[in-house]
């Protein structure tokens, strides 16, 4: 069944664990997320990039996904990650998106706000969850940079939470997009501080550099979703690199995808695992 993110966030919160959100980059991975939910007895967030949105389209993209959830009877939320054109958010609102991200980070906090209670506004209508993001994460993710990561200002937090009511805030304290090679620093003094001026669920972008060793405090303090992108683009493609220089041509297209969808399958579950605290959790 497609879900808000609130409601997942809700339950997550309820139960002390943290949603997992997977970066979806083409169609071949997606039966590959519903079997790792399934098979974890766990809810998931798929997050869609503006780059993969325009590549299978938003119509495509909800009616896959609402297939599948309802097939493999798996609760999840279809979020449109980073995106600042308000238009295009808003179609994803009403293509069936459950929840989209407004992205206004790299503008002053006012602009940020005023923007961000437009998209509250049109998808709360449509009982769609917003995320929206304060501080800047940075890094570089589906070819997009942020060049400047500046960590979030617990006050300013807590103002713009007033000020927009969004359902998940974003915030930065160390992680950065595409980070694989390396482990983040966290500062989880700023972390904490947020926390506790911040009635929000907190989001973490670029899990993928997120320590396993860190998640425990993470979902102490306030932490609900974290968002995995990279390392599922990063085993997709080296996995493809061993199929397809090992194959013949007469070989089907599919023989060669099947061992990449299920190393990302592989990767879900291990990260919903340690998103759970390291138990299973009933849907
Ligand atoms: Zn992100």
């Amino acid at each position: 069944m497609l879900v808000t993110l609130k409601e997942l966030l809700e339950d997550a919160q309820k139960k002390k664990y943290a949603i997992g959100s997977f970066n979806l980059h083409n169609m071949e991975m997606l039966p590959s997320f519903f079997e790792a939910a399934k098979e974890t007895k766990t809810p998931i967030s798929i997050q869609i990039s503006n780059g993969t949105a325009k590549y299978i389209g938003l119509d495509l993209i909800v009616s896959m996904t609402r297939t599948l959830a309802e097939r493999e009877n798996v609760k999840v939320a279809l979020h449109l990650d980073h995106n600042s054109d308000l238009d295009f958010i808003k179609k994803a609102v009403d293509a069936g998106f459950t929840s989209v991200m407004f992205d206004g980070a790299h503008l002053p906090l006012e602009e940020n706000i005023r923007l961000t209670k437009d998209i509250v506004q049109y998808a709360h209508k449509q009982g769609v969850s917003v995320e929206a993001e304060v501080g800047a994460i940075g890094g570089t993710e589906d070819g997009v940079s942020v060049e400047h990561s500046n960590h979030t200002d617990p006050e300013e937090a807590a103002y713009f939470y007033k000020e927009t009511n969004v359902d998940a805030l974003a915030v930065s304290f160390g992680s950065a997009h595409g980070q694989y090679r390396s482990k983040a620093a966290l500062d989880f003094d700023v972390l904490h501080k947020i926390y506790e001026a911040v009635d929000a669920p907190l989001v973490l972008h670029g899990g993928t550099g997120v320590s396993y060793d860190d998640i425990g405090v993470l979902i102490e303090n306030g932490i609900s979703k974290i968002n995995i992108g990279t390392i599922l683009n990063v085993t997709y493609i080296e996995k493809g690199k061993e199929t397809f220089s090992e194959s013949s041509l007469d070989n089907s297209l599919r023989n060669l995808l099947i061992p990449c969808n299920d190393k990302v399958k592989e990767i879900i579950k291990e990260k919903i695992y340690h998103f759970n605290n390291n138990r299973a959790l009933a849907n």
